[in-house]
């Protein structure tokens, strides 16, 4: 366990924030510092192949050590940290046997991370937990995830009496912007399929994200001096008003959960002459989603026809770009990868935690790119804040994971 610990420490403690405002890649320099320091710690522990782009992804493999064919497997995870919250100085406290109470992060700040609050904490009782000192976020997202590939590789260089296929590894930059998956290069990656360690409590399992799209609906008004504007004016930011209220009232993030999909405005920025809407439009399901972009484009055009005649033309346009699909297209197809995650876990006494994420992650990407890639827990809690933290239990567990997996995709 202290050398799980040790090794989540040496990374956590490196900042690598990505920054959404950056047009390189990796989107901060920073983040070298962990990507150069990670190729090192491959070679050193004897992986092969290990290589280091010009983007800071990095992939290394360790090679079969069986006779017979084994489908080559894969797992992904980010280095970067969300930039919703600073990882600079990051300084861990570790909990040991930890009692169920209140976790003081920081005494002169008073922050204090709570089961009253955080009752997912109740269920790490007697366990050791990493959390942060109440000023930085932890890095569990997605620190934990690369920690427990690496362990896991050492751990079956050191168990050759473990038998396993080829196994390629991948870290990529600047996941927590949205684009982790965007440089990576699945043919040279060259498996056949693929999991990311990045989700959250121990036993999650995902296949199943969003589809999603974001829309851009630009409403044209006609500015009159109000004192003489009946029958001439039109004021963009009330035309704007109107499309919002045509959207179903209860089709939004606050009321929705499990497979309901939604709408969400996201902004408005307006003037009596132009006034801009930004929306998204989520939903597991592919027709419904589809559904959902006509309804916005119906709504468009019926104000376009209210005010055709006294406008001369349209006046909104709907601008919908499709953003990510629902993985779930491209892993059921090959649904063997999701069972051997699963049987993986219960071989190891993990209850699997199957839900459709309400999001997207950067193996819906991965899949769409051609390599089918689920979602597995990394054992971290209440990422992106000060009060992340995970249990080094999780940790130990989601190694045990890798490791099964690669023992039983190698079963005959
Ligand atoms: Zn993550």
């Amino acid at each position: 366990m202290q050398h799980i610990i040790d090794r989540f420490i040496s990374y956590v403690t490196v900042d690598t924030e990505s920054d959404p405002n950056s047009d390189t890649t990796p989107s901060t320099q920073k983040q070298w510092d962990l990507a150069n320091k990670l190729a090192v710690e491959l070679k050193t522990i004897g992986l092969e192949d290990v290589s280091i782009d010009e983007n800071a992804y990095i992939m290394a493999t360790l090679p079969s050590n069986v006779e017979h064919e084994v489908p080559v497997i894969g797992f992904v995870s980010h280095f970067d940290t969300s930039p919703d919250f600073s990882g600079a100085n990051v300084k861990p406290q570790i909990i040991e046997n930890y009692d169920g109470g209140d976790i003081v992060l920081n005494k002169e700040q008073n922050i204090v991370l709570s089961p009253g609050y955080f009752k997912d904490l109740l269920q790490y009782k007697g366990q050791t937990l990493i959390t942060t000192d109440g000023t930085t976020l932890l890095g569990a997202d997605d620190k934990a995830g690369v920690t427990e590939i690496v362990t896991a590789m050492e751990y079956l260089i050191n168990h050759p009496e473990i038998k396993h296929g080829k196994i390629r590894i991948g870290f990529t930059p600047d996941e927590e912007i949205g684009r982790g998956a965007h440089k990576f290069d699945v043919a040279k990656f060259g498996a056949e399929w693929a999991y990311t360690m990045d989700g959250s409590q121990i036993g999650e399992l995902e296949y199943e994200n969003f589809n999603a799209a974001g829309a851009k609906i630009t409403f044209q008004g006609k500015s009159v001096h109000p004192g003489y504007a009946k029958g001439k004016m039109i004021n963009s930011m009330l035309i704007a008003n109107d499309f919002i209220s045509q959207l179903p009232k209860n089709e939004v993030p606050e009321q929705t959960t499990g497979y309901e999909g939604f709408f969400h405005v996201t902004g408005i920025k307006g003037s009596i002459e132009e006034t801009v809407v930004q929306l998204i439009i989520r939903d597991h399901d592919r027709e419904k989603f589809e559904a959902r972009k006509k309804k916005v484009q119906e709504i468009t055009d019926s104000i376009n026809r209210k005010f055709e005649q006294q406008f001369g033309g349209p006046i909104a346009t709907a601008d919908i770009k499709d953003q990510y699909f629902n993985m779930r297209e491209k892993v059921e197809p090959v649904f063997h990868i999701v069972e051997i995650a699963e049987q993986a876990m219960k071989d190891l006494g993990i209850t699997p935690l199957i839900k459709a994420i309400r999001g997207g992650t950067d193996g819906s990407q991965l899949s769409y790119m051609g390599l089918p890639c689920p979602n597995i827990f990394a054992g971290g809690h209440n990422f992106h804040g000060k009060y992340e933290y995970v249990p080094v239990e999780s940790m130990q567990k989601a190694v045990d994971v890798i490791v099964r997996i690669a023992e039983l995709t190698a079963a005959k």
